[in-house]
């Protein structure tokens, strides 16, 4: 068990101890890596940026309304490709999430 909890940080001090930037086993990893953070932390400010069809299904995301979070959020500009592709991966997961719980429905009628 490492002494550093999960979180951004996690195996730190471990690390320096150890004199290497390889993670190791023992710490408890945190649920979102650290590399994801920020993207999580941009799909957690733009939930109410979701296009909706007709019956409520989430289509995908408001891009303009994206870029307008990223800007009020500070996101630097050269951060900003990168971050859209990272949320991007997490507005398919979550499409393709919903629609397999949709079609689910669909077949216990
Ligand atoms: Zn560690």
């Amino acid at each position: 068990m490492g002494v550093d909890g999960p979180g951004p940080d996690y195996c730190k001090h471990c690390m320096a101890a150890r004199r290497t930037h390889e993670k190791c086993d023992g710490c408890d990893e945190p649920a979102i890596l650290p590399e994801n953070m920020a993207a999580a932390e941009l799909y957690i400010a733009t939930r109410t940026q979701w296009r909706r069809g007709d019956k409520g299904q989430l289509r995908g995301m408001d891009y303009a309304g994206v870029l307008a979070a990223m800007q009020l959020r500070g996101v630097k500009k050269r951060k900003r490709a990168a971050l859209f592709e990272q949320l991007q991966a997490l507005e398919q997961a979550t499409v393709e999430a919903q629609q397999e719980l949709l079609e689910r429905h669909d077949d216990s009628d």
